[in-house]
């Protein structure tokens, strides 16, 4: 698997776009990642568009106006198609060669091409949109610690099954209810039942949490029956972005025996409208998550050197919360909780390659997250389950009010970035939603 570090990723790289040179943008010239917006308010088709700085690169604009003309024919319109899936479906090389085109563009010794006004859009103006054709969604489980934590509240006794060392364990999701950022979120209802009640009711969930997670969309597919090998895993990955997997914890308990996870899941899962491409993400690549003494190795297709030495991805991560009285105060968002994706137990490619290896086939804009992203702390804990335990040890937010589980109008901020020395930060933007009232 090459991971080639090259001049896209120069820290000294400078953009014509002046806001795209600030230190702490999530999108400076050396990101370049991918989306689908249309004008705000506008019925516009939607667009292929690249966050640089606060703008958006419109793609398809930039096709018409000839600036990616020395690209060949397939890519460009790819580039002018209404999502990513074209462009995902093309494999590796063409978005390697797309990043380097645009990297090129809009550095700061070119040219500023006369159209600049017309192929920027302010991204404050801009409908921010699934980046892709989303047909299949796979939810994984992959950090010990989370899958620790929340064994133990559902089975004090048993709280990590003896599986969890050698699967990759998941459920499969709804495609359907994947929604993107800034979507409000109603409260959903359900069967619920009381620890102390004969039987269930019929309810809205009193405990609705959020879960932080990465996601990350496939690029080429593989055809039905052709297992995708662990060295030729991260070929299929386009890139990775931010999840919300909202969940109803009182629903979950009652339903979630013996099948997993259900209504409890599918009424929506919110993810950022930015994928930041494998390309972006080499400089930030680390050992796989190591082992306890005593755990046993992964089996062998499962594993390779190469995952071992980069399989990882040192990602920060964040929660924050800003309730009514907050918003109403102009106070800022609460941190509840930051952690790190280089925790996880297994890699993309061990996720992936295990998806595949019964010959399941994967499709361009597949999407499948990592599962909670959790560590030891309880500072860096990704779901109010876990943090709360189970809504016994409430978290005090700074207006003296306090949250077991979200309430109406709470807001859920994911933010996510890498830092390195030696290299630019790059961000993933931000992952909101707003918990609207089950009506
Ligand atoms: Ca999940």
């Amino acid at each position: 698997m090459s991971r080639p570090i090259d001049t896209t990723h120069d820290p000294n790289l400078r953009s014509w776009v002046e806001s795209a040179n600030h230190k702490d943008t999530d999108f400076p010239i050396q990101n370049l990642p991918f989306g689908v917006f249309r004008p705000r308010s506008s019925a516009e088709p939607s667009r292929i568009g690249v966050a640089i700085g606060d703008q958006i690169l419109d793609l398809s604009l930039c096709c018409q106006l000839g600036l990616l003309q020395e690209l060949p024919e397939q890519l460009q319109a790819a580039c002018a198609a209404p999502n990513l899936n074209q462009l995902m479906a093309m494999g590796r090389e063409a978005t390697s060669m797309l990043r380097r085109h645009l990297s090129q563009m809009l550095r700061s010794q070119e040219q500023i091409p006369p159209s600049a006004d017309e192929i920027l859009v302010p991204m404050s103006e801009a409908e921010l949109l699934l980046p892709a054709h989303i047909r299949d969604y796979t939810d994984f489980y992959a950090s010990i610690f989370h899958a620790t934590n929340v064994g133990k509240l559902f089975r004090p006794d048993n709280p990590l099954l003896p599986n969890y060392k050698y699967v990759p364990i998941a459920y499969h999701g709804r495609a359907s209810s994947i929604v993107p950022s800034d979507t409000a979120i109603k409260r959903p209802k359900g069967q619920i039942k009381k620890p102390e009640a004969p039987a269930p009711s019929f309810q809205p969930t009193q405990m609705l949490d959020y879960e932080l997670e990465v996601g990350f969309l496939i690029g080429a597919g593989n055809e039905l029956g052709l297992p995708i090998p662990i060295d030729y895993a991260e070929e299929h990955v386009f890139g990775l972005c931010l999840v919300n997997d909202w969940s109803a914890r009182d629903i979950q308990a009652w339903e979630y025996q013996p099948l997993g996870p259900f209504l409890a899941k599918s009424f929506a899962t919110t993810i950022s409208p930015w994928v930041v491409t494998m390309e972006a993400l080499a400089p930030f690549r680390c050992p796989a998550f190591e082992r306890a003494e005593g755990d046993p190795l992964p089996l062998p297709y499962l594993s390779s050197s190469d995952n071992a030495k980069f399989g990882a991805i040192a990602i920060t991560l964040e929660v924050l919360l800003c309730s009514v009285q907050m918003r109403t105060a102009r106070m800022e968002p609460f941190l509840l909780s930051r952690g790190s994706f280089q925790q996880m137990y297994w890699t993309v490619a061990q996720m992936l390659t295990h998806h595949s290896s019964n010959g399941c086939n994967l499709s361009p804009g597949d999407l499948l997250a990592s599962g909670t992203v959790s560590g030891t702390e309880k500072t860096s804990q990704g779901c109010l389950l876990e943090m709360t335990q189970r809504g016994v040890q409430p978290v005090k937010l700074p207006t003296g009010e306090i949250r077991s589980f979200l309430l109406d109008g709470d807001e859920v901020i994911l933010r996510g970035y890498c830092e390195k020395d030696g290299y630019a930060r790059i961000g993933f933007g931000e992952c909101r939603g707003v918990v609207l009232s089950a009506g």
